[in-house]
Order: C-alpha cells, then structure tokens, then sequence
C-alpha cells in the first residue's frame, strides 16, 4: 500500500508518551496490520513529574491497555479520588465549601432536579440534594468495598497518584506486554520529507529513526510539533489567568492520618491551592497568576496553608519547585503526520485536572482511528483537530465558570476573575440563559463531552447561583413532584446503606496494602 503507516514514533516518555504508545499498541495489536510502535525518550531531561489527579476515565483507560488495577494501588502511591472539594471560592473562608462529584445526579437522562432544588430554597448543598456521593465523600469514605473487584465501583471514581512512579509502570507495562520498542536517547533534530512532513527524528547518537506517524509528547519543549507551519498556539491568558506553580511532596506525619477521596482545591488571594492525598504523602501545590502576586508572595501562601493543614512538618525540610507556563492550547495539534499529545498540545492551570482526561481523549482518536495511509491522515487529522479545539474550548469556558462568580472582595486578582470582559461570549451567553433555566443536556450536547452538564450544575450552584426558573417551567415541577420525591428518598436510602458499607478511604487502602506506613 502507498505511503501505508507502518511505524509509529513517539517521541517523550511522560505520561503522554506511555499513555499513547500503550493504547496505539493495545487496540492495535491483533490487527494484520499492527504497526511497529517506538518510544524515544531522553534520558537528560526529566519528566514534568506532576499530575496526581485523574478522572474516571482513567479506569477505562488502564482496562484498555490490560493493566491491573492492583498494580496501580501497589506501585505508584494511588488512592481513591471521587471528585474535587472547593474551599473560598465563592466567598472567603472555610465555611464556603462544595463538592463537584464524579457521580451524575439521580436519574439524570430523564430527570432534571436542579430544577426542583431551585424550587424549594432547601438550604441542603446542591450536591447533597442530587447525588448520595456527596455524603460519601463528607464521610471520608472510599468509592468501594475490599471485596468489590477491580474497576467497579459502588460509588464513581479516578484516582490519585504519583505521576513519577506512574509513568514508570506504564514503561514497563508498555514495553513488556505491549511489545513497544523503548529507546533512550535525545532527539537531536527533526528531518522533513519534501512534502513538509517529518521524515526523521535524528538522535545524538546519530540513529536515524524513520517513521510515518510523529507523536509529539515532548512536554512543554513541544519539540516537533512546535516546528510544524500553522501549528500556532492559542493564548487564553486573557481568560485564565493563572501561569505559575509552586509544587511540593509533603509526607505524612502520622500513619494514621485520614486520606480524603477528593481532591481539595482552596482558593487563596491570587489563585488556589492544591491538596492531594496519597497513600504515603500529600502533593499539594499552589497555582497562581505572576501578574496578581511574586513568588516570594506565592511561597508564604503556601507554607502557610501547609503550616495549617499539617502543624507537624517541618517546613523547611521540603522541596518546593516552580513551574512556569503559558496557558493556550495549539491551533492545530495535527499537522502533516506530526500529532501533539500532552503539554505539547497545550496546558492550562490544573483545576479540575482535565490534562490526563484530555490525554486520554488525543490518545484514544489516535489509536482507534489509525489511519492506514497518508491519504486517510489528512481526515482522520482534520477531525482530530476539530474535536481537540472544541474539547479545549469547553474546558476553558467550564475552568472560567469557578472564577466569574466569585464574590471575593480580598484581592484584585478575584475581582478581576470576575470582570465579564474576561468572561468567553459562549460562557455569557449560557449564563444568561441559565437564569431562566437549569443547565441540562442541550448544554452539553455531544456523547463525549469532557464536562456533562451536571458538571456545570454542580459548580455553578456551589459556587451560590440561585436564579429565580422562569415561572411556565411550574406544571413541569408539579407533574414531577412525586417522582422526585421517590428519587429522593431512594437517594437517602442509598447514602444511609454505604455509609455503613463503605470503609474509610485509608481502611480500604490498608485493607488492600497491608505492608504500606509512613515513608
Ligand atoms: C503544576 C501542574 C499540575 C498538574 N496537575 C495535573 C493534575 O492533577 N491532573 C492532570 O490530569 N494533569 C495535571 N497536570 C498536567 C500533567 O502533568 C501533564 O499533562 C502530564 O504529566 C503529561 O505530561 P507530558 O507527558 O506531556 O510531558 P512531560 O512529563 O514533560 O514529558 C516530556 C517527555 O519528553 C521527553 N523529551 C523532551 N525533549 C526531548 C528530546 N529532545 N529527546 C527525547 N525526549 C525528549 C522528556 O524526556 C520526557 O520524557 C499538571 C501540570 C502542572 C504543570
């Protein structure tokens, strides 16, 4: 066959780089045709070495590629995660708190209740009205039982875990059971074909490795992709304002210490704060913006939160690291038979920890949708690009969402969060209409959508947006009234049932590593 894909380079052995070599390898391994898959990575330069949160995707994605999920929970420090807390985001101070779940509230394809918890002005949290999940996760309890088998869940999770020691187990994985070919050199140079694709990557070794299809997981270096005409990049910073994050490990004190099944996101006076919790460690961060706040500034925030959360460590024994970077996205992640996955197509702050999800998304196209030649790559590129802009597209408009209805008063950094001028015209206007009606399927229309729109219920009403439902939406409420009344009661049943089931998150961890302690 004419220019046929027969080999594969992925250049970069982050998380991008195993997490794409393993499923192109996985979903193609019983084809004819399977093509030959080559991991160059460096061995100078390091991985980027955060990303602890995931969604439940990830599951999926670990399924895909036939690893277990044993293995996960044993090698890389995981631990349960079932959604993100927020903490003085929408006012300052501990008591203004929500949860956004990974669980979709009560029979949601047919049931709308944002609807009816708008009707009654209950005081309960959004989440707690719609989902026992948010009951699970006030508890400190684990998405699951001991006896229940790998991957199932009673409750939805992802997970949370050491992206060092990940990358490490999707290496080992990849190349032993995946047969992927692993080379450890530097990319020295890239060489073009005289149509403008790439022939060649040429190492320092002098290797010249060929191939048909680049897959550019360089990170932040975005070393192929970031050579490819039309490539471009897209700067959201006029949205997003947040650049730059200090990055730390901070171990447990106590062996003993409760672990929460969510990731713990606490706004701060120029950005938030990150709080992780693993099985031996918590990575906790802050992300902020270097045009509100200096690092210095961002640094004491820091060590003060930490300084709160756990009295007992002592600061200065840790090792904070900066990371810079531009949040935007490429205008095209396809280019030619170049593909950028990874930090090399694009980041932004990770709330909400989209950049594995998208990951996940880039790979998963790929891999499914191989084309077989140049001529099919110029479509299967074409949707790819299209499908990547709009998942970016929504993510920035749903991270927007946590900051513009701030009410903070404490900073110029959250009223200028706020100000619509940095609002996207696509946010607006759903905003607008939101007023009169609750977020619901037509906002988030498509089957793989990043963020159903309960997601955006669960923030937009934990964040306090309590508009007043157009009044001809009241014989729809009244005709639902007893259903809903039934779901209600079901969900509460529920809830009552799995706290008595469901061991804390560090039972369940211990019930499955009896050997683990303190570091
Ligand atoms: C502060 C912060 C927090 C984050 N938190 C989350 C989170 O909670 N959840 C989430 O989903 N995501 C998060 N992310 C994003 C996540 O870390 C990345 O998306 C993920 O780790 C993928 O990185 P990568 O593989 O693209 O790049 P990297 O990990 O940087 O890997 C780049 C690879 O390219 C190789 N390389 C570079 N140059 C060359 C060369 N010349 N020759 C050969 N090889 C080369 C390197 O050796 C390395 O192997 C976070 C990011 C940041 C910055």
């Amino acid at each position: 066959m004419q220019d046929a894909v027969r080999r594969i380079i992925v250049v970069g052995g982050g998380t991008a780089g195993w997490i794409t070599a393993s499923l192109i390898a996985a979903e193609n391994r019983e084809s004819a045709h399977a093509p030959e898959v080559v991991l160059v990575e460096s061995p100078d330069i390091p991985i980027i070495g955060v990303g602890e949160g995931t969604w439940p995707s990830m599951r999926l994605t670990l399924q895909k590629i036939g690893l277990a999920e044993a293995d996960l929970m044993r090698q890389c420090e995981a631990s349960f995660k079932q959604g993100t807390r927020f903490t003085g985001w929408s006012r300052q101070g501990d008591d203004h708190q929500y949860v956004h779940p990974f669980s979709l509230p009560a029979e949601y394809a047919t049931l709308n209740l944002a609807e009816h918890w708008l009707a009654t002005a209950a005081a309960c949290p959004f989440a707690e009205f719609v989902t026992p999940q948010a009951t699970i996760i006030a508890a400190g309890l684990a998405p699951k039982q001991s006896v229940t088998p790998e991957y199932a869940f009673n409750v939805n999770y992802g997970y949370h875990f050491d992206a060092g020691k990940f990358a490490r187990l999707l290496h080992q994985h990849a190349v032993a059971r995946l047969g992927v070919r692993y080379v450890s050199s530097n990319v020295e140079r890239v060489e073009s074909q005289t149509d403008g694709g790439i022939a060649a990557v040429v190492l320092t070794t002098g290797e010249r490795l060929a191939g048909d299809l680049f897959v550019d997981c360089t990170g932040q270096r975005a070393l192929l992709i970031g050579q490819q005409p039309g490539a471009g990049f897209v700067s959201v910073k006029e949205i997003l304002f947040n650049d730059t994050a200090i990055a730390v490990q901070v171990p447990y004190v106590d062996a003993s210490q409760p672990i929460a099944s969510v990731t713990c996101a606490t706004a701060v006076s120029s950005g938030w704060i990150w709080d992780i919790g693993l099985q031996t460690r918590r990575g906790v961060g802050h992300v902020y913006s270097s045009a509100h706040t200096s690092e210095p500034e961002a640094l004491a925030t820091l060590r003060e939160y930490i300084g709160r959360v756990s009295p007992q460590t002592d600061l200065d024994r840790l090792g904070f690291r900066q990371i810079r970077f531009e949040p935007g996205f490429r205008r095209q992640f396809w280019v030619g038979n170049c593909v950028a996955v990874g930090l090399s197509g694009g980041f932004i702050e990770p709330l909400e920890a989209s950049a594995l999800a998208l990951i996940e998304q880039a790979a998963t196209i790929i891999s499914c949708q191989l084309p077989v030649n140049r001529a099919t790559m110029t479509v299967v590129a074409r949707r790819f690009n299209e499908k990547m802009a709009y998942h970016w597209e929504r993510v920035i408009e749903f991270l927007k969402l946590h900051y513009v209805l701030n009410q903070r008063d404490d900073s110029d950094y959250w009223r200028a969060c706020r100000d619509p001028a940095s609002c996207p015209d696509s946010l607006r206007d759903k905003l607008l209409l939101w007023q009169q009606q609750a977020p619901w399927h037509d906002d988030a229309p498509r089957v793989d959508e990043l963020f159903p729109s309960a997601s955006y219920q669960y923030v937009l009403y934990g964040m306090g947006f309590r508009p007043a439902l157009r009044a001809t939406r009241g014989a729809a409420l009244l005709r639902d009234r007893e259903r809903v009344g039934r779901v209600l009661q079901a969900s509460a049943d529920k809830a009552r049932q799995m706290r008595n089931l469901l061991p804390t998150n560090r039972e369940l961890l211990n019930s499955l590593l009896p050997m683990r302690g303190v570091a």
